[in-house]
């Protein structure tokens, strides 16, 4: 630093990073080549860079700052929980906060989901939810059920396990050792079905799909299928209608257990604390949770698993079972407190029912832009869309973005004052739930401006 306490300039923040920070999908190829933008401080939905250029923060983040930065009651709830008890030892005693949270969660699940098991993020909320099925068929007796079906373009997380259900292409390395644990079925995005299917039938393809596979691999052999109700990163896939429904009857059907992966659609994303009933109508067994539970404020994640089967692996005839798996910061009291002034806000501002109000103005003017020749497809649900941009319309080939065009519309967009999330061929949109109608017309006009510069 200069020695005179202000902030570091940005392009010394920017050196200092470049030299010694490996930041998460680092090419390693061009390792401290590549610049990223360095963010200074935020406010509402806007991110201010070191230069003080101010950008609406279209993906909230990583699809976590649902009420949006600077939230002052977040703040001085950890403040005052840092103060109170800054840490507790989840394996040998428990806080206000952890129990609290657990509970006022389990009222909000769906059905009997009543357990709360608190994790550090997505990733291990999903890699915990894994554990948990495999523990679950040991201790019934069943050993040899521990197949996990996952859908290609799936994203679950970046530990082994939840990599390895991943279905993009660039997580498949995982699958050299977790091959016989994971099967991926077909993505269930309308957008590129089958040549010559209505939306039900290619409901009823991917139905039939399922079924064949686990008639195929034997029921007896398959733990668990995991499903975002959404897709996210995969490119914000809304299933076709029935699919939910369809998939979990299955599940019932087979003894698979379901867990819905709520890390980007619970917590007023879709304008419900969880999407799985209140959107889709179904009651999984378990359902994994992180990002929108703190706004991102700090870390957190956890999973929710059901009454009845908690019911099946405790009391006498458990035979000493112990779930082992946990974390240092499981229940953190800081984080717990955090997430707490997080629904406390969420309540009070009414931020469930401003989604659900301004879904369809989003959702409308984002469909606007179809009209542009590189795009294909827009697709959303709730306060999350995306635009998927294609070199050809007709044959549907995803237009690469992170190859120089997709790097050209982010670069425009930064410059009118918009980050965006360019994955592969998309433009993904996921503002801060706080945002109004006017913010989504800046917001979705400088998407359309820097798609049109980019033709
Ligand atoms: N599950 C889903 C559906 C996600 O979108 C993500 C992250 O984007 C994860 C799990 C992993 O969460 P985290 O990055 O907090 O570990």
């Amino acid at each position: 630093g200069s020695g005179d306490n202000g902030p570091a300039p940005g392009d010394e923040i920017e050196a200092l990073a470049k030299r010694h920070l490996l930041q998460p999908w680092e090419s390693l190829e061009h390792l401290g080549q590549s610049a990223r933008t360095v963010l200074d401080r935020a406010e509402n939905i806007y991110l201010y860079d070191s230069e003080g250029n101010k950008l609406i923060d279209a993906p909230a983040g990583m699809w976590c700052v649902q009420v949006g930065y600077g939230c002052r009651e977040i703040a001085e709830a950890m403040a005052n929980q840092a103060m109170q008890l800054a840490y507790n030892s989840p394996w040998y005693t428990t806080s206000g906060p952890a129990a609290e949270l657990a509970a006022r969660i389990a009222d909000k699940t769906p059905g009997d989901l009543n357990h709360i098991f608190f994790t550090t993020g997505g990733s291990t909320a999903v890699d915990s939810a894994l554990r948990f099925v495999q523990f679950y068929n040991n201790y019934l007796g069943r050993p040899e059920k521990k197949l996990i079906l996952s859908r290609q373009s799936a994203y679950h997380g970046s530990t082994y396990l939840s990599a390895s259900c991943s279905g993009k292409e660039r997580d498949k390395v995982f699958l050299d050792f977790a091959g016989n644990l994971v099967h991926h079925l077909s993505s269930p995005l309308v957008y590129r079905r089958p040549d010559g299917m209505t939306e039900a039938q290619f409901c009823d393809f991917l139905i039939a799909e399922m079924e064949s596979t686990i008639l195929e691999k034997g029921a007896d052999k398959i733990a668990a299928f995991i499903a975002e109700p959404i897709l996210a990163s995969g490119g914000v896939v809304v299933p076709p209608e029935g699919y939910h429904k369809r998939t979990l009857e299955l599940c019932r059907k087979h003894e698979i257990l379901y867990i819905a992966d709520e890390v980007v659609t619970a917590f007023g994303r879709l304008g419900h604390w969880f999407a799985s009933e209140e959107v889709f109508g179904i009651t999984p067994d378990i359902i994994t949770f992180a990002k929108g539970i703190t706004s991102g404020y700090v870390p957190l994640g956890g999973m929710a698993v059901s009454q009845k089967v908690m019911a099946e692996v405790s009391g006498s005839d458990a035979k000493g079972a112990v779930y082992s798996n946990g974390y240092t910061y499981s229940g953190h009291p800081v984080s717990c407190a955090a997430a707490m002034a997080n629904m406390d806000v969420i309540e009070k501002e009414g931020i469930l029912e401003h989604v659900r109000d301004i879904t369809p103005y989003f959702q409308d003017k984002l469909a606007e832009l179809d009209a542009l020749a590189l795009v294909g497809d827009v697709r959303g649900a709730g306060l999350v869309g995306c635009v998927d941009c294609v070199a050809d319309r007709k044959a549907k080939n995803p237009l690469k973005l992170d190859s120089e065009v997709g790097g050209r519309i982010d670069a425009h967009c930064q410059e009118k004052g918009l980050i965006v999330r360019p994955v592969y061929n998309m433009c993904v949109m996921s503002p801060p739930l706080v945002i109004r109608e006017r913010q989504i017309d800046t917001m979705v006009g400088i998407l359309r401006a820097g798609i049109e510069d980019t033709m």
